[in-house]
């Protein structure tokens, strides 16, 4: 029999490969939600509001903070803040939805000590730091300082992975969203990892 309620947390430094990872699942299993976050950052072009995140001025991300609105939110780069809404997370649950996350180390840290064994904590490396600058420079979303400050932080977000449950090693692609249905498949099924 097939629980819902579970949440599959994916975590890694910007450029790992999270949101192709994310997208990829989100296609496979029809029944699972994304839990769409609230960020003050710029929409990129590809990006829709609601759908990737809800875009929102850093006064109404302070007022929902005041409020306790977010489950955990970080400032994941200087002046750019990202939070997971309490009211979504409750609500997909609410629903009997499976959810999937695509947040940094620290909220998936968080999330993880808040829902323990219903959630599964997946760190997403690269095959090296070297590809993981290719990748996030050939993505062509951020402008040079907005790459510097994300290159920057891939380091100590590296030395976050033993932290998690499982590691998911995204060199080919498709190996990799193989691997990656199939430890979700095993998660919503059953509950393990
Ligand atoms: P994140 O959400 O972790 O920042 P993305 O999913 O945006 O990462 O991936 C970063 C870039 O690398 C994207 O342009 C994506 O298409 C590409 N990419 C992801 N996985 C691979 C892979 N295994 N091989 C080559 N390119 C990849
Ligand atoms: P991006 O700007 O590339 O969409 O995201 C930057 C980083 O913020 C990524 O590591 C992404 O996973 C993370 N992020 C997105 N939403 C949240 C959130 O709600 N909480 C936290 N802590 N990090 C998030």
């Amino acid at each position: 029999m097939t629980t819902q309620g579970r949440l599959l947390i994916v975590t890694a430094p910007s450029g790992s490969g999270k949101t192709t990872i994310v997208r990829h699942l989100l296609a496979t299993f029809p029944d699972l939600r994304f839990s769409i976050s609230a960020t003050n950052r710029k929409r990129r072009a590809s990006e829709v509001n609601g759908r990737d995140y809800y875009f929102i001025t850093d006064e109404r991300f302070r007022v929902l903070m005041e409020r306790d609105a977010f489950l955990e939110w970080e400032e994941v780069y200087p002046g750019q803040f990202y939070g997971t809404l309490r009211s979504e997370v409750d609500r997909l649950l609410a629903e009997g939805r499976n959810v999937v996350f695509d947040i940094d180390v620290k909220g998936a840290a968080r999330l993880k000590a808040l829902y323990g064994a219903k959630a599964l904590a997946l760190f997403v490396r690269p095959p090296s730091l070297e590809i993981l600058i290719r990748r996030l420079t050939q993505r062509q979303t951020e402008d040079a300082a907005s790459l510097t400050r994300r290159i920057e932080r891939v380091r100590e977000e590296m030395s976050w992975e033993s932290r998690f449950d499982r590691t998911l090693i995204n060199d080919r692609l498709d190996a990799a969203l193989e691997e990656v249905e199939g430890l979700a498949r095993l998660f919503f099924d059953k509950g393990i990892w």
